[in-house]
């Protein structure tokens, strides 16, 4: 996959699911740009989404008609490059793998987009912290629908 000097995607070089499917429940986006042996995200998967074609070293892709959006693999990727996109409740939800201390549910964010960039203002909708995704805290993100392509991050106002 293509990306900045910087090391970051551009929206232009990431595949996304069609509105349909985003709309039905979350599902991974992987945005990996380390092309070095590595797949632990396929290994995570429990049903088969995810797949690196030929070379270890090539990107995983994900089949986001067979990913449930259980989460997994976030929390094993070792690059913190998977997310979860979802808009099945009527507004925006981002998922992150997060290795610093938990925000509160509820609280309000700066959310940040690949650069660092603030985009916009959001909340925290759920944190989870379970031995299953290898004790990287999952925290899903609330915002505008328009955003969800954009924002990988967030910033907290306290
Ligand atoms: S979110 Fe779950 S189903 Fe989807 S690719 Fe990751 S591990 Fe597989
Ligand atoms: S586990 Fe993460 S870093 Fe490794 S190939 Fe999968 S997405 Fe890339």
């Amino acid at each position: 996959m293509e990306y900045t000097k910087k090391g970051y995607f551009l929206e232009k070089h990431i595949k996304f699911p069609s509105k349909k499917r985003l709309r039905e429940k979350p599902v991974a986006i992987i945005e990996c740009t380390q092309n070095i042996p590595c797949n632990p995200c396929v290994e995570a998967c429990p049903f088969g989404a995810i797949t690196i074609e030929g070379n270890i070293n090539s990107s995983p892709e994900v089949n986001f008609e067979t990913c449930t959006g259980c989460g997994f693999c976030l929390g094993i990727c070792p690059g913190l490059a998977i997310f979860l996109m979802d808009l099945s409740k009527g507004y925006g939800l981002v998922t992150i793998p997060y290795e610093l201390f938990p925000p509160d549910k509820g609280e309000p964010v700066d959310l940040l987009d690949r650069s660092g960039q603030k985009v916009g203002e959001g909340t925290i909708e759920q944190i989870r912290n379970l031995k299953k995704y290898d004790r990287t805290i999952l925290v899903t993100l609330k915002m505008d629908e328009k955003l969800i392509k954009i924002v990988r991050g967030f910033r907290r106002k306290k």
